[in-house]
């Protein structure tokens, strides 16, 4: 089996267990979805929605966070993890946001990651989230999942995306395609003990009922 072969496989399965995705972080405006993506950096998904529902209701512009002192910050994000420099990362960001680009976040990849917080895996799933850029952002589930199923053999994450966005480059929905490699990883596909038996891809190696 060729490698174009499983990837459509693998796109096909998972269209079938997750039809339907979204977002996995909660926004109203663009800079609010660059902050959750910034704040769920090792951290979970449900921590930061919990956190942004009064963050983004108690500073409810990019106004109020440039002027915030980052400590003002830390009780609503304390349980999200790295509150200290998470903090820093808004106030600063909504500063260069305003100050620079007129309070919207650029569409440019290159820009984003000159942000403080902002990294390539950051900016990338902002692009794709946001303006469905077509980018498979890699996070730790998708670089595990992606390796596991053999559609790519790499360790670094922008070669992985690079693999993945060329693999994929025919398809339209290349953010589902990233949501749903997390969504596998998180449900079946696990670091630890994967749930090998109820998994449909029987390719994989790991796999004991094909
Ligand atoms: S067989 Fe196991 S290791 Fe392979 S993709 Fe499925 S769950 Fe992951």
């Amino acid at each position: 089996m060729t490698k174009k072969e499983r990837a459509e496989i693998v796109y096909e399965e998972l269209k079938k267990l997750y039809p339907e995705t979204s977002c996995f972080l909660k926004y109203k405006k663009d800079y609010e979805l660059l902050f959750a993506i910034i704040l769920s950096a090792q951290s979970t998904d449900i921590k930061v929605n919990e956190a942004t529902s009064l963050l983004f209701k108690e500073y409810d512009s990019l106004e109020k966070f440039a002027s915030a002192s980052p400590s003002s910050l830390i009780p609503y994000i304390k349980k999200v993890g790295l509150a200290n420099s998470k903090s820093n990362y808004l106030v600063k960001t909504s500063q260069i946001l305003l100050f620079s680009y007129s309070g919207k976040v650029p569409k440019d990849r290159k820009i984003l990651v000159s942000l403080p917080g902002v990294g390539e895996k950051t900016a990338a799933v902002f692009l794709a989230e946001y303006y469905n850029y077509p980018f498979i952002p890699v996070d730790t589930h998708v670089k595990r999942v992606s390796n596991r199923l053999s559609l790519v053999k790499e360790d670094d994450p922008i070669k992985i995306e690079t693999d993945l966005e060329h693999l994929y480059r025919d398809k339209d929905d290349l953010i589902s395609i990233h949501r749903r490699l997390i969504l596998f990883g998180r449900d079946i596909c696990h670091a630890i003990r994967p749930n090998c038996l109820n998994c449909p891809f029987t390719f994989c190696k790991n796999n004991k009922v094909g």
